[in-house]
């Protein structure tokens, strides 16, 4: 989530918001003109013709100049709205509605860096205007004649416009608060490089196990590209990180369900629960890190036309075994991974081997 995004979201969302406005304050303008109610029909031209121009504004990314425009736009047009037809007409319930607006744009100002926009301080305005045009009607009635026929058929339009914007509003925001937490979710517990799950996350997962009190059948091993910084200062970072990725997606397609975590740097762990043999007679678990070690050695990594890169990995294993803490069951691991690399290195190691 950059500053980018944040900034093409919020014109998005503030192009489909004057889109509303225009075919609002077009079907508005017709309305009026009909009804000769010729002071809305000519605020209502002024309105079209701002919000045809707030086209231009987004565009240009003037979103500080049309959001302070906008909000004064609605307050004019809706003050004057309800003076012209009074009270029972259903405009006053725009000042509410927008109440929606003003805080998304508050909300917005402060994503994007900026603080121009409280929205406790527009809805003040919008809510003063209500109560003045409240009391104003009250006290003078409206500018124009209407019959409570027609006055009624404005406060169920005006009511339905008011409910449909509020629904789809909020409908909206919630759909992009869910948006955020779940990105914000994934990148809490995910590595970016890789899409693996990472360090914190796999703690969890292992504690979760540990609370589950069934620990029969688990493993935990430890991968370590070999020689990886051989290979940074060779290609370069961004062949390292190309050869992490594809080392990742290999590790994770052969591993099938069990997790796969990135550790940190060029290690990864991978935490599997597994009972018996394959048709080998093999252990399960020893013949998939087998695999694993076998199939990054015989891997050409293509990083592009020039340069092919190869590797190998040594992995270092360990099964649970009752009373162990987290950390002495990765440290074990740790350990006979130590031993592979002082011995030549390509190698699963998972019994714990006499120093040589
Ligand atoms: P060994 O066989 O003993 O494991 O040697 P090694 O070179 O693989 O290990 P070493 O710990 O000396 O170097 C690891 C290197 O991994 C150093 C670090 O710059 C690099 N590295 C760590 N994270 C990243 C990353 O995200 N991208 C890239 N390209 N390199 C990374
Ligand atoms: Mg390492
Ligand atoms: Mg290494």
């Amino acid at each position: 989530m950059n500053a980018a995004v944040n900034n093409k979201t919020a014109l998005r969302s503030l192009n489909i918001l004057n889109i509303f406005l225009l075919a609002t304050h077009f079907s508005l303008l017709i309305f009026f003109a009909a009804l000769h109610i010729r002071l809305m029909a000519y605020v209502n031209i002024v309105s079209v013709l701002w919000y045809l121009a707030s086209f231009l504004i987004l565009h240009k990314n003037g979103i500080t100049l049309y959001i302070f425009a906008t909000f004064a736009e609605i307050m004019a047009h809706m003050t004057l709205a309800v003076l012209s037809m009074g009270w029972d007409s259903g405009f006053p319930l725009y000042f509410i509605g927008c109440i929606a607006i003003v805080f998304y744009a508050d909300y917005f100002s402060v994503r994007l860096g900026q603080r121009h926009f409280k929205g406790s301080n527009f809805s003040i305005v919008s809510g003063t205007l209500y109560f003045c045009t409240m009391l104003a009607t009250r006290l003078w009635g409206s500018i124009y004649e209407i019959d409570t026929t027609l006055s009624f058929v404005c406060l169920a339009v005006n009511s339905l416009v008011v409910f449909c914007f509020v629904t789809l509003f909020f409908g909206m925001l919630t759909r992009m608060a869910h948006f955020y937490e779940d990105a914000l979710a994934k990148q809490a517990t995910h590595d970016k490089l890789t899409g693996l799950v990472n360090r914190h996350y796999l703690v969890e997962q292992l504690e979760e196990i540990y609370a589950s009190g069934d620990m029969s059948g688990y493993w935990l091993a430890i991968l370590d590209i070999d020689n990886f910084k051989g290979i940074n200062d060779r290609y370069g970072h961004l062949c390292g990180d190309f050869v992490l990725k594809t080392v990742a997606e290999m590790v994770k397609s052969l591993c099938g369900d069990r997790i796969v975590c990135r550790w940190g740097g060029e290690e990864f762990v991978i935490v599997g629960n597994d009972h018996g043999k394959n048709k080998k007679g093999i252990d399960i678990e020893s013949a998939l890190l087998e695999d694993i070690r076998r199939n990054v050695a015989i891997k050409d990594f293509v990083y592009d036309p020039e340069t092919t890169v190869n590797l190998t990995v040594t992995i270092g294993m360990s099964h649970y075994r009752d009373g162990q803490t987290v950390d002495e069951w990765v440290n074990r691991a740790d350990g006979r991974l130590y031993w592979g690399k002082q011995n030549g290195k390509n190698k699963v190691v998972e019994k714990d081997m006499e120093p040589q």
